[in-house]
């Protein structure tokens, strides 16, 4: 700095050590370094905590709706006592599933008695129609019309038993009787049993096995299914066609596969075909005596001993249904090795 003085200006130059400023910057620098990624973690984490305890009753929420199926909608939601949104919405979804159980309830009840009460007069219409038929010996004519009409009672005798077992299946009747047992060898019986059906229609039944596929469940309803998938592949193959029933345990899961060479299912009618009353050809269906219950049957059964069943098929070349059940393991219980003989008009839609 330039200060005049006597005789001329004199400059004064005044100097001060950096080093306490770039020490202290130092200082701050090392503290963001250390501090920042600190503070980073523990919002971060924080956040994570936080947002995970607010979301934990939609969570319980999610997975009480997913075990909600048509047959457990007696269960319900739990509900967060918040005060908030989240527990409006949960009393409201509770009050939803409320109707939908009376409904599904009411439905199942009309069917059940329904199919019930139309038992008892189609059982005597049966009757009485026999009764004149016979009576009416000599009279050619009216015996055949008699007989057509005979024909049709027995088609809806057999649609009300397909509706009677499905109500019985809905209400949970099918687990009355659960044993463990060898899927292999049922199916084998089974295919013995109904070779001869077969046989009449000119179709090779053949049976593989690879080894016991010990299952859990109630035999005769699992017998139902066999012969409904069977029937379906003998009724829907032509004559020197063939039919292969397989069984084998993979994956921890008891498979049986029924496969044949028969017309196939288109593929827009493939998701469709476990409806009750689908059926892809109704003219060709109706004539081979199916009202469209059969898969449905088998579909019911499978879901009832926690199995699913699928179906693959091509037009013209065959149709593969694929069964799975959940495999039994062996020390659950001695194999009942007892064979069950076709399931009897009343108990099996399909059986002949
Ligand atoms: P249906 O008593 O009419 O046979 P199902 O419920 O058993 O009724 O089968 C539904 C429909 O699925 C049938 O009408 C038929 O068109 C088709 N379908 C079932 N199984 C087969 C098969 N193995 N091959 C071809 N079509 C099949």
């Amino acid at each position: 700095m330039p200060v005049p003085a006597v005789g001329g200006t004199w400059l004064v130059e005044v100097g001060a050590s950096l080093a306490p400023v770039r020490s202290l910057l130092r200082d701050f620098l090392l503290i963001l370094l250390v501090a920042l990624p600190v503070v980073l973690f523990v919002s971060t984490s924080g956040g994570f905590v936080l947002s995970r305890r607010a979301f934990r009753p939609v969570e319980k929420i999610v997975r009480s709706a997913e075990q909600l199926t048509l047959h457990n909608l007696g269960g319900r939601l739990p509900v967060p006592q918040t005060g908030d949104e989240l527990e409006r919405l949960s009393l409201a979804l509770n009050q939803m599933i409320t109707r939908l159980d009376r409904a599904f309830q009411h439905n199942r009840r009309f069917l059940a008695d329904a199919s019930h009460e139309l038992r008892t007069p189609l059982t005597v219409l049966r009757g009485e129609l026999e009764v004149i038929a016979q009576q009416a010996d000599g009279e050619p004519e009216l015996q055949e019309r008699i007989g057509s009409v005979l024909e049709e009672v027995e088609r809806l005798a057999k649609i009300v038993e397909g509706l009677f077992a499905l109500s019985r299946l809905d209400a949970g009747v099918a687990q009355a009787e659960w044993k463990t047992f060898d899927l292999a060898r049922l199916a084998a019986t089974t295919a013995e049993q109904m070779s001869l059906l077969a046989e009449d229609k000119g179709i090779a039944i053949t049976c593989e096995s690879a080894g016991e596929v010990p299952v859990q469940g109630d035999r005769g309803r699992l017998k139902q299914v066999i012969v409904n998938l069977l029937d379906n592949a003998i009724k829907y193959t032509p004559r020197g066609g063939s039919v292969v029933i397989r069984t084998s345990a993979r994956d921890g899961a008891a498979c049986l596969d029924v496969a044949d060479t028969g017309v196939g299912i288109p593929a827009a009618a493939l998701p469709r075909v476990f409806d009750r009353f689908f059926r892809v050809d109704k003219a060709r269906s109706r004539a081979e005596g199916g009202a469209g219950i059969g898969l449905s049957i088998v579909k019911a059964i499978t879901t009832a001993h926690g199995g699913s069943v699928s179906v693959e098929s091509e037009e013209h070349r065959g149709t593969c249904f694929h069964l799975r059940l959940p495999k039994a393991t062996p020390t659950t219980g001695k194999l009942d090795e007892s064979s069950s003989p076709l399931p009897s008009e009343t108990d099996a839609f399909k059986a002949r």
